[in-house]
Order: C-alpha cells, then sequence, then structure tokens
C-alpha cells in the first residue's frame, strides 16, 4: 500500500450533488490504496466570485444585493446537506455552522459599506468564506458515508506573511504546524478535510494565496508532510493542449513536464495555479491532474 496522498476537489468538483457523490467514491477508493489521505476543498462553484461581488458593493454603499445572496448561498449548501447528510443532528449542525457563515457574511459587508471601503485584509476574511462553508459541507457528508473524517479549516496550521490576497507562507512554520495537526488525525485512519486558498498571518488574521490558489494550498500540504503524491481533480481530463473552453478539439495530454506545465501557467491556463509546480518538484513529489466526471480517465501526470 501506497503511504500519503494530497487530493484536491476544485470548484465544480464539490460544486452540486452529484459532483460530491463522485468526490465521496474517490475519496473512498482513495482510502483502499493509500496509508493516509489528506483532502483538501475550494469552494463550491460561483461561491468566491459571489462573496467577493457581494464585498466589492458594499464597499460601494450598495447592500440592496446582500439577501440574494445570502438565499443563493443558503439554498446551495443546504441541498447539498439535505440530499447527502441522512444523520439529522449532523446535517442540522453543518448547516447552523453554514449559516452562520453566512451572517458574518452580512455583517462584514454592513461594516464595509459603512467604511466605504474594503481592504484587502476585509477581502480576504470575505473570500476565506466560501472554503469555510465547503469544508464543514465536505467533512460531514464524507463522515455521513462512513469514511472516517475529520474538518480542518488550514488557518490552524498554513502559516503566511501579511500580503493580503496573495500571501505567501512561511515553510518553516507551515510544516511543523501541518504535521502537528494532521498526522494525530492520520495516525488514527482519519481523513483530514481542510480548506484549499486560505492561510492565517501568525497572529491569525486570515489571509488567501491569490484566486484558484487552492492548488497551491494541495502543494503545499504536500510538500510538508510530506506525501508521495498531489491530485488535483477537476473538471477536464487533465492538462490540454489549449484551453477547452477556447478550443474545443483541444487534446488531454497523458504526461507533462514541469517546463511545459511551467509555460502553460504562466500564460495564465486557469487549470492549475502557476504555484502549484515549485513546491511539488523540489519535494519531489507525483503530481497528477484528474477529471471528478471521469473516474476511469487516467488525466495527466507530471513527469
Ligand atoms: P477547479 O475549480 O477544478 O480548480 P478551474 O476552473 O480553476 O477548475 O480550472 C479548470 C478549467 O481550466 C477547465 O475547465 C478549463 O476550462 C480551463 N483550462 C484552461 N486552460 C486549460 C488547459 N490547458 N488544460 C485544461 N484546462 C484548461
Ligand atoms: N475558491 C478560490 C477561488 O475561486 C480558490 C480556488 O478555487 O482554487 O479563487
Ligand atoms: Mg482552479
Amino acid at each position: 500500500m501506497s503511504k500519503t496522498l494530497v487530493m484536491k476537489f476544485g470548484g465544480t468538483s464539490v460544486g452540486s450533488v452529484d459532483a460530491l457523490k463522485n468526490a465521496i467514491q474517490i475519496i473512498r477508493d482513495a482510502k483502499k490504496d493509500w496509508e493516509r489521505v489528506v483532502v483538501v476543498t475550494s469552494a463550491m462553484s460561483g461561491v468566491t466570485n459571489l462573496l467577493l461581488d457581494s464585498a466589492a458593493s458594499a464597499s460601494h454603499g450598495k447592500v440592496d444585493s446582500l439577501p440574494a445572496a445570502e438565499s443563493s448561498l443558503r439554498e446551495k449548501h443546504f441541498a447539498a446537506a439535505d440530499a447527502l447528510i441522512k444523520d439529522e443532528s449532523l446535517r442540522e449542525q453543518t448547516k447552523s455552522e453554514i449559516n452562520a457563515l453566512i451572517f458574518s457574511l452580512v455583517d462584514l459587508c454592513k461594516a464595509i459599506a459603512v467604511l466605504g471601503e474594503a481592504s484587502p485584509r476585509a477581502m480576504d476574511t470575505v473570500a476565506s468564506l466560501g472554503e469555510r462553508m465547503s469544508v464543514r459541507l465536505l467533512a460531514a457528508v464524507v463522515h455521513d458515508a462512513g469514511i472516517p473524517a475529520h474538518g480542518i479549516e488550514s488557518t490552524e496550521f498554513i502559516v503566511t506573511n501579511a500580503n493580503f490576497q496573495n500571501a505567501h507562507p512561511d515553510f518553516n512554520v507551515t510544516t511543523e504546524k501541518t504535521r502537528g495537526k494532521l498526522n494525530p488525525l492520520m495516525d488514527k485512519g482519519i481523513v483530514p478535510i481542510t480548506t484549499g486558498f486560505i492561510g492565517a498571518t501568525p497572529e491569525g488574521a486570515i489571509t488567501t494565496l491569490g484566486r484558484g490558489g487552492s492548488d497551491y494550498s494541495a502543494a503545499i500540504i504536500g510538500a510538508v508532510l510530506p506525501a508521495n503524491d498531489v491530485w488535483i481533480w477537476t473538471d477536464v481530463d487533465g492538462v490540454m493542449t489549449t484551453d477547452p473552453r477556447i478550443a474545443p478539439d483541444a487534446q488531454t495530454l497523458p504526461e507533462i513536464s514541469y517546463g511545459e506545465i511551467a509555460e502553460l501557467a504562466y500564460y495564465g491556463a486557469k487549470v492549475l495555479h502557476s504555484k502549484t509546480i515549485r513546491p511539488v518538484v523540489e519535494a519531489g513529489i507525483g503530481l497528477r491532474i484528474c477529471n471528478t466526471f471521469n473516474l476511469s480517465h487516467p488525466g495527466t501526470r507530471l513527469i
């Protein structure tokens, strides 16, 4: 049996009931082949944009779209919780924790509207709510499916500088904290399920690693544990010759070199956050990009 696997699920991969069902299956299968599995989740698709749009409107004094944002967030998360968490007390607990985070969005936006500005620090606190909601949902649905799992916010172990909206991790402190938080769970056979995208300063202010940063979170966690492999679960078969949304005849590459992927990321290919490659290559960790909606496809391997 292989040792340690870090799997990251992107927004679409946790964005609907069907996607979450596949994610559960993927985690169940991984547990059969790997001694230790860590799961990193993005916010449900569309959520980070909705949160940041709400904060941006608030900074112009506009809070009239808040009720719609609130109900859309509630609807999205609660529909999944209702469909996938059979245990009533776990379901209600999960929904009430998500609801509390939605209320904090409203409070934050009202405060931003009063001030008439949203600092980068405030924007990060708002943006963090997406992953803080999805991690509760995913941990609960996985646990309810009979897989021992525990939700934990990465703000507890990814320590960054105060460069809000594009924070840089302190790898020494992050190594010690990540091992200290995740190893005891994994020693007990529990799958830690954690937030991508976010960290915290040594003083505890929430930071983000930049848009699309959950891939980077998975790479950081993989590098510091260290893991043997990091798998990025997304909504396409792997890294393709070009953006499939622009070129429908784009081909999936079974293998990609460090140089090729760095170039794609440099030119802005959204499939992988540009900072993801370096930590995995430096730590000698395998990287694979695969499709949550096409489980039999091998995806792309970094070689
Ligand atoms: P996730 O939410 O899983 O992180 P993203 O939307 O951030 O997913 O990235 C996946 C998307 O990246 C694909 O749906 C695809 O449209 C886009 N994309 C752009 N360039 C490429 C490429 N070269 N190969 C694959 N996907 C690409
Ligand atoms: N949810 C964050 C974003 O939309 C991070 C990520 O999805 O990787 O930017
Ligand atoms: Mg992404």
